[in-house]
């Protein structure tokens, strides 16, 4: 599904952000990204994410080189298949959560009350049946992050990418999250979610680990730094 081979990022001021970063995540897999701050994370999610092109590598999202692709074919790659999910949620303030999801589809070529039914059904999917009309500011922050949610996969993605979810939630609510993330894995959704929780990232069947701009470990391979060789 996506492939980073020898990415490295380096931001302006000669920040190396990833060096010569590898990765492989296939179609159907639940992936935790951990490390300490600073260490990559949030580089490598744009990136796998096409927000962001590395310096150096390449990235394939599908079979797309997204190096390749001009900022409009990149978007629209993005828009039909990758929900985004941060930490701070980025709902519009002052409109409701049926809107803060409908408002999501704007781009995916359906008419208004297709989106607006579409924005329900996944607003009750992930248990806010009964707060469709509430705004940002009427929520829990557990349930702020379930409509953001509901926003990133109501137009279906192959991909959800999650930033931290569960940094700005008390524990009970970033279980909820955490529960709603594995419901939407389970149903075929390829998920990866960055968390510096170990314990959040301990229950997921594949873990990355990054420390200065390089992967560590990845669970998923022996060793990370050995030449992909047949088992
Ligand atoms: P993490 O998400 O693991 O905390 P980041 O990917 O955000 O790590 O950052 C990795 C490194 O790159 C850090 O040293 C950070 O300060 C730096 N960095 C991140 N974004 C930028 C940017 N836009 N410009 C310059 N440096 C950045
Ligand atoms: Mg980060």
């Amino acid at each position: 599904m996506i492939t980073l081979d020898r990415v490295t990022k380096t931001y302006p001021g000669g920040v190396v952000a990833l060096s010569e970063v590898s990765l492989r995540i296939g179609p159907g897999e639940l992936v935790g990204i951990v490390g300490p701050s600073g260490s990559g994370k949030s580089t490598m999610l744009n990136l796998l994410g096409t927000l962001d092109r590395p310096t150096s590598g390449t990235v394939h999202l599908g079979g797309h080189d997204i190096g390749a692709l001009s900022d409009a074919g990149l978007s629209a790659l993005r828009a039909s298949r990758i929900g985004f999910v941060f930490q701070q949620f980025h709902l519009a303030a002052g409109t409701p959560a049926l809107d803060n999801v409908a408002d999501g589809l704007l781009y995916s070529g359906l008419r208004a009350g297709e989106r607006r039914r579409r924005a329900e059904a996944v607003l009750r999917r992930v248990g806010l049946g009964h707060r469709l009309d509430h705004e940002p500011h009427e929520l829990s922050g557990g349930e702020r992050q379930r409509v953001a949610i509901a926003r990133a996969v109501a137009g279906e993605p192959a991909l959800l990418l999650a930033d931290e979810p569960t940094g700005a939630l008390d524990s009970v609510s970033g279980a909820e999250v955490m529960r709603l993330l594995r419901d939407l894995h389970a149903g075929g959704t390829t998920v990866v979610i960055i968390t510096h929780e170990r314990a959040l990232a301990d229950g997921l069947p594949r873990q990355v680990r990054m420390l200065d701009g390089r992967v560590v470990t990845d669970s998923a391979r022996d060793d990370v730094h050995a030449p992909e060789v047949s088992p």
